[in-house]
């Protein structure tokens, strides 16, 4: 049983320590048989690799048997015919044990292949189950490796540990066997020292263990800062805030920790191995002592050739019992690496279709918040008593300070989080017992962070449509207001953008992704600040290109610019996760409430910066060009 201790550490991120807690590293059958799962699709595959590595450890232990025919038959005997038949006997099942070997190996490898496909499939799909919050909360950098070094180790795990694992059992059963065949006094006498080194390969094993696990964690944490700061927008940040000599000292000393710890791992249980070799000569010279006093005092018929076969094969059993005591010390890992990659199998789907889930034929659009509650974890509440009725063909527009829940009240439409309390409906039904398939696809969004795949602009807009036409991909380039500049590029559609393309601006991204939300055309449509953090050129782009949908399509925005928020039929206004105010803008600014005090602070300023703005809207919401929004208090 390995030693315990805790298994993986901050490698997963926040999310996994509960886990992790409850996990403790212990080889269970549970275990045992989940990794087994793993082997039996290849049952034949192994059955041959099992067969290959019986045969091979025979014939590669034969010729020490043979030694002993060469001894006593040919040179003994003194015939040569006999001499020449064992030694050319010798060498041919040594190279049949070789060739046997190049087998095992390829069926081992093809196997190791195999399972590590199987479990990469198995990953990616169940990593594509996990909700917002897993992704939220997980490091990326920590969610690659599961997915890469991790399932590599898995492939080592198969193709030495547990290989070694049987070649060398048997050829110590195969040679203990032979031992006791030849004399049980000498084998026992060669074999009894043998035991003798399996107590201090606990103790390097349980020091190894532990070591390991602390160098996975530092692992974890220099692939973080990597990840972190080799990433466009980290370089981005780092430059801009000068950090360069902050990540480099971060880096350095993660990385120095490295160093001392991966040369602690490989001296432990180094020193054992002195002692164990200094072992390995005095078995040998005892079988010599104890066959001499056999031959010499008590008149044994044991041969010259007999004592030579018992020291070749005591020689030959070394090195597996050796090996196998190391690898106590890697089978510990490998059921750790296991264990962490099952944990990760283990975190529960909770964002997942229900067993009942409907697929309605017709859809209007009504969504209909009913007192949710949502928070993202235990300590704060986000949002509490959401109620608010977006009817189909409508739209609403939340304002709020930031921070005050906006975004999160949308992502729940689309089921990226579920409701604590309350429910959500659309059409009538609980999102949470519609197809999430069919959820998904009746909602697009555009975000403030747009996100646009490496490739061209034609593969970025038929993610959202497939079989989108050449015509309906420009007339939805155009309703986003980008044809103009998409036909300017050289490539047109197929220009390529992202990291390896075309660098675009924030607005122009922007487009493009409005245009494939235009393209999928859901029955609603969510714009989260859309047009934030743009220049206000980008922005009347952007606007103008958002105004139509708003007006024909059922709709929400989130938004900060008035000209937006006017569009809408309805006004929420979101303040501490709570709908603090409702209604039209009039009816709004009316009130002297948490509305009139945005608008003072925010809209109306940006209005009268606005050279965007028609002089008709600026009329209507009763600014002037040159008022100060407080001076009509
Ligand atoms: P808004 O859109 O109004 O700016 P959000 O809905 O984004 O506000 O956030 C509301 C609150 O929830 C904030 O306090 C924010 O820090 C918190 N929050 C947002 N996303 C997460 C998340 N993934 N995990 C934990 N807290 C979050």
């Amino acid at each position: 049983m390995p030693p315990g201790g805790r298994m993986g550490g901050p490698m997963g991120g926040q999310y996994l320590t509960e886990e992790e807690k409850k996990n403790q590293p212990k080889v269970t059958p549970e275990l045992l048989k989940r990794v087994f799962s793993y082997l039996k699709p290849y049952t034949k595959q192994l059955i041959l690799v099992l067969i290959c590595i019986i045969v091979s450890s025979f014939f590669s232990l034969l010729p020490s048997i043979l030694t002993g025919k060469i001894l006593d038959e040919g040179l003994l005997k003194k015939d040569f015919k006999a001499l020449v038949f064992y030694i050319a006997l010798s060498l041919a099942v040594t190279l049949i044990a070789s060739l046997i070997g190049v087998a095992e190996t390829y069926i081992n490898t093809w196997i190791a292949q195999h399972i590590t496909f199987d479990m990469r499939n198995q990953m990616y799909s169940h990593l594509q189950m996990m909700s917002q919050k897993f992704f939220t909360s997980n490091n990326q950098g920590d969610i690659i490796t599961r997915m890469t070094s991790d399932i590599d180790g898995v492939k080592a795990v198969v193709t030495n540990t547990f290989s070694s694992i049987l070649s060398n059992s048997i050829t110590l059963i195969i040679a203990m066997i032979a031992m006791f065949q030849k004399n049980w006094i000498l084998a026992l006498v060669g074999i009894v020292i043998v035991p003798i080194f399996t107590v201090p390969t606990r103790k390097a094993g349980k020091q190894r263990w532990k070591l390991t696990n602390e160098s996975q964690q530092v692992n974890d944490e220099v692939n973080g800062i990597l990840n972190e700061t080799l990433s466009v927008s980290g370089q981005l940040l780092v430059k801009l805030f000068g950090k360069e000599k902050y990540e480099y000292d971060r880096y350095e000393k993660a990385n120095r920790k490295m160093i001392g710890l991966n040369i602690k791992e490989s001296m432990a249980g180094r020193w054992f191995r002195v002692v164990l070799t200094t072992f390995t000569s005095v078995g040998p010279m005892l079988i010599y002592l104890a066959g001499g006093i056999l031959m010499m005092k008590y008149d044994s018929d044991l041969t010259i050739g007999d004592i030579t076969v018992l020291v070749s094969l005591l020689g030959r059993m070394y090195m597996p019992v050796n090996s196998l005591l190391n690898i106590q010390v890697e089978w510990i890992r490998s059921m750790a690496l296991f264990k962490r990659i099952f944990d990760y199998f283990d975190i529960p789907v909770d964002i997942k279709n229900a067993d009942d889930a409907v697929k309605p034929e017709t859809v209007t659009g009504d969504v209909v918040f009913e007192h949710v509650e949502f928070s993202y974890d235990e300590s704060k509440k986000i949002l509490k008593d959401i109620n608010f009725t977006l009817k189909a063909g409508s739209s609403i527009a939340i304002v709020g300070p930031s921070g005050s829940g906006k975004s999160t009240i949308v992502n729940l439409i689309p089921r990226l989080y579920d409701v604590d309390a309350g429910s959500v409906t659309f059409d009538g039904i609980d999102v949470r017992k519609l197809d999430l398939t069919f959820l998904r696809n009746q909602v697009g969004v555009v975000s403030q962070e747009t996100y646009l795949f490496n490739g061209t602009i034609r593969e970025n807009l038929l993610y959202a449509k497939p079989d989108a036409t050449e015509d309906e991909m420009v007339d939805a380039l155009k309703k986003a207001n980008i044809w103009d500049f998409v036909e300017k590029q050289e490539k047109g559609l197929d220009t390529e953008v992202g990291n390896r393309g075309l660098k675009l601006s924030g607005g122009e991204k922007q487009r493009i992704s409005i245009a494939r939300i235009i393209l999928k055309d859901p029955t609603i449509f969510i714009f989260d600040e859309a047009t934030s953090a743009l220049d206000s050129i980008s922005e009347k782009k952007i606007q103008d290109a958002i105004d139509p949908i708003i007006k024909s399509k059922t709709s929400i925005l989130i938004a900060h610019r008035l000209s937006t928020i006017l569009a809408a039929d309805e006004i929420l206004v979101v303040k501490d996760g709570t709908i603090a105010e409702r209604g039209t803008h009039k009816e709004l600014l009316g009130r002297e409430g948490v509305y009139r005090e945005l608008y003072e602070t925010q809209f109306s300023k940006a209005l009268m910066e606005e050279d965007t703005v028609s002089e008709l809207e600026k009329y209507i919401w009763g600014v002037q060009p040159g008022d100060e929004p407080h001076e009509d208090e």
